[in-house]
């Protein structure tokens, strides 16, 4: 959809209610208080939204067949609200609910994250919803609202731009990526470099207090390489990646450390259970 369904402007991000491999459910008002579900609600099929940068409208789709079974089967008859008509089809069965995260603590409130959230923003997510989440019995379309205004500040400031967010940025530059850099690329990439430094320089490699890993000599010095592989990657995927003179041979480089990685990891996990 480009166009908001609710006040027709264009100005359209696209986003999302988490990680792609781990859709959020919409989990109805209105629950029998006796009726045993497993999963709560009705799962989406994916966990992207998209949200009007005007009106601050924030939508997605359920599978309606499932959506008209849990209701059936796991609501009160009085779920529906009165007076509310769905800003796709215009009918007026609507139901309202909540989205719950699947990847996150349920005390955190589900949240609209916009594309290209950077990796060290420091926030817990994107902007909140302002209102209760309704689903329409006919088409399964589910809508809430956010601040526009908070949306169009939080992807200024943590968003890289992306072909779904573009519109946010007209007449603005995308924000610098120092963090990414500096924090991701040498900060975060330090601690595993520093730890295989340590196993390569004392030939000993081990987790405090755990007794799955302990070992001396050859092996701790493969262990010490696949660290600092790890943090290779991790510089290389960060500062390299974002780098306008390193960009272009960042990709390379991370794959030849995913390489050493991956083969690390092998034989060190072949050594472990053979
Ligand atoms: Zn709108
Ligand atoms: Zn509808």
């Amino acid at each position: 959809m480009s166009q908001c369904p609710k006040c027709n402007g264009s100005r359209i991000v696209g986003g999302s209610f988490g990680p792609a491999h781990k859709p959020p459910v919409f989990r109805p008002a209105g629950l029998r208080s006796f009726s045993v579900t497993q999963d709560a609600g009705i799962k989406f099929v994916s966990a992207a939204a998209s949200a009007c940068l005007d009106c601050g409208l924030v939508w997605a789709e359920l599978p309606i067949a499932k959506l008209s079974e849990f209701i059936r089967k796991h609501c009160r008859d009085d779920s529906q609200v009165q007076g509310e008509e769905c800003l796709k089809c215009h009918r007026d069965r609507v139901a309202c609910g909540k989205i719950v995260p699947d990847h996150r603590s349920t005390w955190l409130p589900a949240v609209f994250d916009p594309s290209g959230r950077q990796a060290f923003t420091f926030t817990l997510g994107g902007t909140r919803f302002t209102r209760e989440v309704t689903a329409c019995l006919e088409c399964g379309f589910v809508s809430t609202f956010t601040s526009p205004a908070k949306l169009w500040q939080f992807i200024r400031n943590y968003c890289d731009r992306t072909p779904e967010n573009a519109v946010a940025f007209e007449g603005v530059e995308p924000p610098s990526a120092w963090k990414e850099m500096w924090i991701g690329g040498i900060g975060v990439a330090l601690i595993p470099m520093g730890y295989g430094v340590y196993c390569l320089y004392t030939r000993h490699a081990y987790f405090p207090g755990s007794r799955i890993l302990d070992v001396r000599g050859w092996e701790a010095v493969v262990i010490g390489i696949t660290y600092l592989a790890l943090g290779a990657i991790l510089h290389f995927q960060y500062f390299w990646g974002r780098h306008p003179g390193l960009y272009s041979r960042s990709s390379r480089l991370k794959q030849v450390a995913f390489l050493i990685f991956m083969a690390g990891m092998a034989y060190t996990s072949i050594r472990r259970f053979f």
